[in-house]
């Protein structure tokens, strides 16, 4: 398994993105220096642990939050922006495998960490702007049955009425691909400039109390009453710890490997579309599709398209991510194949074999949250939140969230490889076959 903390990405700095170059970035903090004993150490400066530390520093503790790279560097501050309502399954398949009253607790908080995400921004990251609407694309008339099924369904069963449901030609009149055979548009949905919300997410924690080291690799774990936490540069001791290194965390944990995949998506922006942008999208809504390698775009401030297409399993980043997401642009919209790619780039994110996420206990007093499978920008906050909720003695949230069928590999975590490859070929297939 190679290092993904490096194998992907300059040594330094954040890597090279639109976003990166439309934020002021700040200075690197120092390492951990010696020895340090805290209540709570956080590992990972993500959505995931800088929310855990907000809520805990909020509370009037100390948590530490020790990060390999920079805050914000990992898929929080690379994402495709989109703030995702539910899960990546429906709420009518949670019904049948948990139960109604759950299935309704786990749409609560997914809601309220959308609510979340809008306050953090209203009050910390307005320059984070959040835009309402996420179109979502059937690329088949059956994909576009069980659209329609799904968005009655939230209507009926959970007062869920911001979906618009749109047959073909109306859906193409906003997202103006022919591949679509209808779509919906969830208003309740949104997209934002994520890392312009994680760097003021990691000031905000620290203004309440929370401290941050950087380029310090938590290298392993001794669970215990304490847990001690160590990396090259000093030993953390604390009563509690959260693991918040999602894709990106190395092998800590077999429990943790065996369930949560690192799987690399890519993004190109295009350079400015000006007039044109209308042509390919004519709200400035976010959109993605019933792909099983999700197409997924919205349009820059600058009017750019932000383009996310491909996946890939390998761990290691392919050297044509331009050529290969141009072609995608070009089939989804060949009046915009002309356009260069200004930027392309790749981050890692975690999956789990059901594609919901795993939020669990690892030992006693050892919490994690990950593997949101493409939905962790909604969900990785509020995951944040109910852990340390969970340390700060109201578990309800947690326990709720702890429910989530994660799925564990066949070979356990020693299958990342073999699974991920024919996991990878298989829906490829699919999607080539239009099943
Ligand atoms: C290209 C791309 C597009 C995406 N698009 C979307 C989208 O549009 N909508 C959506 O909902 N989701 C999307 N996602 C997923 C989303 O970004 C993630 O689910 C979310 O950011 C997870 O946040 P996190 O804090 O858990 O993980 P991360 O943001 O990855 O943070 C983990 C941090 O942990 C650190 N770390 C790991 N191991 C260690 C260690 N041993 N010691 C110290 N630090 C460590 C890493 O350096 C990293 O900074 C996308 C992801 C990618 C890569």
């Amino acid at each position: 398994m190679i290092d993904l903390l490096r194998a992907n990405d300059p040594a330094t700095g954040f890597p090279a993105s639109w976003y990166a170059d439309t934020c002021a970035l700040p200075a690197p903090r120092p390492p951990l220096d010696g020895d340090r004993q805290v209540d709570v150490a956080i590992i990972g400066a993500g959505f995931t642990g800088l929310n855990a530390a907000l809520t805990l520093a909020e509370a009037g503790l100390t948590p530490l939050v020790i990060e390999a790279r920079q805050a914000g560097w990992g898929a929080s501050g690379r994402n495709g922006g989109q703030v995702c309502s539910g899960y990546n399954k429906s709420q009518r398949w949670l019904e049948k495998r948990l139960g109604a009253d759950t299935a309704r607790a786990l749409w609560g908080l997914c809601e309220a960490g959308k609510s979340r995400l809008r306050d953090q921004i209203d009050t910390l990251a307005p320059e984070a702007s959040y835009k309402s609407g996420i179109a979502h694309g059937s690329l088949t008339a059956r994909d576009f049955e069980h659209e329609k099924r799904d968005a009655e369904h939230l209507a009926t069963a959970y007062g869920y009425d911001q979906i618009d449901v749109r047959e073909a030609a109306d859906f193409q009149s906003i997202l103006r691909s022919p591949l679509y055979h209808g779509g919906t548009i969830d208003r309740g949905a949104g997209h934002i400039h994520p890392l312009r919300l994680v760097l003021a997410l990691a000031r905000a924690a620290e203004a309440a109390g929370a401290h941050i080291v950087e380029d310090t690799e938590v290298q392993a774990i001794t669970p215990g009453a304490p847990i001690r936490v160590h990396t090259p540069t000093g030993t953390v001791t604390a009563q509690h710890l959260i693991v918040a290194g999602n894709g990106y965390l190395p092998r800590l944990s077999n429990r943790y490997a065996a369930r949560v995949l690192p799987v690399n998506s890519f993004i190109g922006a295009t350079a400015p579309l000006g007039n044109r942008a209308a042509d390919v999208l004519a709200d400035d809504i976010a959109s993605a599709d019933s792909s099983h390698v999700v197409n997924y775009l919205r349009l820059s401030e600058d009017t750019r398209l932000l383009f996310g297409g491909r996946a890939n399993y390998s761990h290691r980043f392919p050297n044509d991510i331009g050529s290969r997401l141009q072609a995608r642009i070009a089939e989804m919209f060949p009046q915009i194949a002309d356009v260069p790619l200004d930027y392309t780039w790749g981050g890692t994110l975690g999956v789990t074999m059901t594609r919901l996420p795993w939020i669990s206990r690892l030992a006693p007093e050892i919490y994690t949250a990950g593997g949101y499978s493409g939905h962790g920008v909604a969900l990785s906050g509020i995951a944040g939140h109910t852990m340390a909720q969970a340390i700060l003695g109201q578990a309800k949230a947690f326990d709720t969230f702890a429910r989530l069928p994660a799925g564990r590999l066949p070979l356990g975590p020693y299958g990342r490889g073999p699974v991920l490859s024919l996991g990878m070929a298989w829906y490829a297939l699919r999607d080539r076959l239009g099943l």
